[in-house]
């Protein structure tokens, strides 16, 4: 799967401190691979990686602190481009009532899927009207009507006999009747893309003029699922794609060649049956969840808006080196809390819990002045080698620093616990920990 191996990749990105040319290239050939596997579009994924690594060999990744975590940075936010950058919704606006055509192939979802968008319509306030506009088979109108009874909105009644044109030019004129402002025509389906299934919502857009012609197609169905959305759009202008039953084991393919072999938006995903079942389509959390990783992406930019790249180096070279001193530690203290609260930081790491212990370690804004004044008491000598810092000299420091034997105590023995998790990190026991805090 898309994200188990995308995952596999990113880990060993993120192992290497340095990054080569070569480091990157195989990288971006495993990425490949996987796009391609995931059953995206052939030449989607050759514009995606080539995009990707002009970036990913440019100074924004050699430079960087983190090379590997610009990588995966410069991935996310190349797949949230090829999603469609920002949140695609609804364009209702203009004439009332405003219409929306369900177009698709039959077995995608459109009959569901109508009143799966009546029920999200209505929970915005909208006042919705679903049409059974599918006089092909009997049962068509049926299925919407009880859909529309368990979702409480009304249902044009639908006389199979009449051609579905006239259906939908009725149910529009009849709409404001009953002050309802969205009219979300459910369409017939064939098995395959055919003239007289074209020509007859050729017609029907003509008659009703739609804000929204949405086609609904078959996530499971791959790239047949972006073909027929090509050749829907070529027919007919779509406004926008609805892909159903994603949540399945889809490949996933489909979403992310949708929107560059069409030039339309996904605008909503079906996620199972029922009838709430069914999520505005939010490109950056799919990239998200494509490549795994929780909230960690907003943690790097974060960190790295806050962390000196100079310092964070010379500290990196100390911790090689076991030289990491009091003041070291002061100055992790004072980039950590710079960053918020631990809490919210360890919120976004995968692997959260493992870090959870790490809580007591961080203190609050007065506790840090406290600390400030403690190892600014304390003798250069003191400072690098904590274990000179005998009984009296404890009394001394926390004297001189208008503290207690105590809070010295506890500094001391915090400090202890962080060289030895640090030294823990060194070995690769916390592969997933952002560069830069701890070295
Ligand atoms: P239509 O022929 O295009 O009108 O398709 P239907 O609305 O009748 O749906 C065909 C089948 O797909 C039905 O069994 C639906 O319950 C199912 N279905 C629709 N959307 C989804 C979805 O998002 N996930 C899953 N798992 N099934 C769906
Ligand atoms: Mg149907």
């Amino acid at each position: 799967n898309l994200q188990k191996r995308l995952d596999s990749v990113f880990k060993k990105l993120k192992g290497y401190g340095r990054l080569t040319e070569e480091n990157i290239q195989e990288g971006l050939r495993e990425v490949r691979l996987a796009l391609l596997e995931a059953d995206v579009n052939y030449k989607v994924v050759k514009d995606f990686i080539a995009k990707v690594k002009e970036r990913a060999l440019g100074q924004e990744v050699m430079e960087s602190l983190t090379p590997g975590q610009q990588v995966v940075k410069i991935v996310h936010q190349e797949l949230i481009e090829l999603l469609g950058g920002k949140t695609s919704s609804l364009s209702l606006a203009g004439k009332s009532p405003a219409v929306i055509m369900l177009v698709g192939l039959q077995g995608s979802g459109k009959t569901t899927t109508s009143a799966k968008l009546a029920r999200f319509l209505k929970k915005k306030g909208r006042r919705p009207y679903l049409v059974p506009a599918d006089v092909q088979r009997p049962a068509a109108i049926k299925q919407l009507q009880v859909l529309s009874k368990q979702v409480g909105v009304e249902c044009y009644p639908s006389d199979p006999k009449e051609p579905p044109v006239e259906i939908a030019r009725k149910a529009v004129l009849k709409a404001p009747l009953m002050n309802l402002d969205t009219v979300i025509i459910d369409t017939a389906g064939r098995l395959h893309i055919d003239e007289a299934l074209m020509g007859e919502l050729k017609a029907m857009k003509e008659k009703v003029a739609p804000q929204e012609i949405l086609l609904v197609a078959d996530a499971m169905t791959g790239q047949d699922a972006v073909n027929m959305a090509k050749a829907f759009d070529d027919a007919l202008g779509i406004t926008g794609v609805i892909l159903t039953k994603l949540e399945g084991d889809a490949r996933g393919g489909a979403a992310l060649s949708i929107l560059a072999v069409t030039g339309k938006p996904i605008k909503f995903v079906g996620i199972g049956e029922k009838l709430d079942e069914l999520e505005a389509f939010h490109p950056d959390r799919v990239a998200n969840r494509i490549l795994g990783m929780g909230d960690v992406l907003s943690f790097i930019e974060k960190a790295q808006e806050t962390i000196d790249r100079e310092k964070a180096l010379k500290l990196q070279e100390k911790i090689k080196k076991d030289a990491f001193t009091l003041e070291d530690f002061r100055d992790q203290l004072r980039q950590i809390r710079r960053l918020g609260s631990l809490e919210q930081i360890l919120s976004m790491i995968p692997g959260f819990n493992k870090l959870k212990k790490m809580k007591g370690l961080v203190p609050d804004e007065k506790e840090l002045i406290h600390i400030e004044a403690i190892i600014n008491s304390m003798t250069p000598e003191e400072r690098a080698d904590y274990k000179i810092i005998n009984a009296s000299r404890r009394r001394r420091i926390a004297k001189g620093s208008g503290t207690t034997v105590q809070d010295v105590n506890k500094l001391l023995k915090n400090y202890a616990e962080m060289h030895k998790m640090i030294k823990k990190f060194k070995k690769g026991k916390f592969r997933g920990f952002p560069q830069g805090l701890f070295g």
